[in-house]
């Protein structure tokens, strides 16, 4: 996000504090009320002016901030001119985790505990007007980028992981003898791990081929491109890594439910990707914005 929105100072001064481990960013968008809306966010930026500084007051909350009990800034998103579900008027103020007013409060549990995810909370934050990262108007355009950036990285990484949940099922259908002879042999045991690694073997190509392309293409120029299929690569690699590792769980038995296994563990850490990186609705709603022409290319 820094080097392909930042100005030259703050490329200067952040990406070796990134590269060194001295500056790690959260990524503060969701709020306690307004998570796939979140052109409707609450958090609110107004010019204000201390000691002959511009800089920016801000006002609101965020929640679900991944990795806030490490952090050193907080990428803020916060509203500072237009209406609610305008894209324009939203800009990414970039927060030292330090400033006074910026609290991180309860970590939420989750279905896969440890938690690092918390509240947080900005009160009558200031910040210098050199801390505003990207165009001031358009700061949604480094969420997009970031979640593209994201959502490509966990379809291949629940690809990866549904595969294996496969391999494992059939190594165990070949092992396994209930009854005298090795589960592998009825088709009830092969057809849902035929479907499944059909499946994989599809996205693998898309993939594949969606990766080549971001990576050949200026990376602002994937949002205008390839928003789309990058959708298609995650709601379905996400969804089939789930599958896969239910499908693991019932063919191993027992064993495969027990922590023995890695299954549910996969599982667990899995159904996230369903939700997070927008939910899978909200990338199917980016689908069909395509398919339908409500959005076009770009
Ligand atoms: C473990 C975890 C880590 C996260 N980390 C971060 C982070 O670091 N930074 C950050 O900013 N956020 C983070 N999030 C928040 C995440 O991005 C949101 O949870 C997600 O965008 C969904 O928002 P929501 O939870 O408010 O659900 P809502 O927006 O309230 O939606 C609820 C459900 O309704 C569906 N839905 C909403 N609108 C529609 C529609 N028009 N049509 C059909 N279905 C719809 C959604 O898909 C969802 O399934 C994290 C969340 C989790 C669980």
């Amino acid at each position: 996000m820094v080097r392909d929105f930042g100005t030259e100072e703050q490329k200067q001064e952040y990406i070796p504090a990134m590269l060194e481990g001295r500056m790690r960013c959260t990524f503060g968008l969701t709020e306690e009320h307004h998570g796939s809306d979140a052109t409707w966010m609450d958090t609110r930026a107004v010019p204000e002016k201390r000691d002959g500084v511009d800089g920016w007051l801000i006002n609101g909350n965020k929640m679900w901030t991944t990795g806030a009990h490490h952090h050193s800034h907080c990428m803020v998103f916060a509203r500072h001119s237009g209406k609610d579900g305008d894209a324009k008027g939203i800009g990414c103020f970039l927060v030292p985790a330090d400033t006074p007013g910026f609290e991180v409060g309860e970590y939420l549990w989750t279905f896969n505990m440890p938690t690092d995810h918390p509240k947080v909370a900005l009160k009558n934050v200031w910040i210098p007007g050199h801390m505003v990262l990207g165009d001031l108007d358009y700061g949604l355009a480094l969420a997009q980028h970031f979640v593209h950036e994201n959502r490509i990285r966990q379809a291949a990484s629940s690809l990866g992981a549904a595969q294996y949940c496969i391999n494992e099922a059939v190594k165990y259908a070949r092992e396994r003898k209930p009854f005298g002879k090795p589960l592998a042999v009825n088709q009830a045991i092969q057809f849902p791990l035929v479907e499944l690694h059909t499946e994989a073997a599809m996205l693998r190509q898309l993939i594949y081929a969606t990766s080549a392309k971001m990576d050949t293409m200026p990376k602002p120029e994937v949002a205008k491109q390839l928003s789309d299929v990058i959708s298609m690569c995650n709601y379905r690699a996400n969804r089939l890594v789930c599958d896969a590792a239910d499908r693991a769980m019932q063919v191993h038995g027992g064993i495969g439910y027990s922590r023995h296994k890695p299954f549910e563990h996969i599982y667990r850490h899995h159904r996230r990707y369903r939700i997070t990186e927008g939910a899978e609705e909200i990338q199917m709603r980016k689908v069909a914005g395509h398919l339908f022409g409500f959005m076009s290319k770009g």
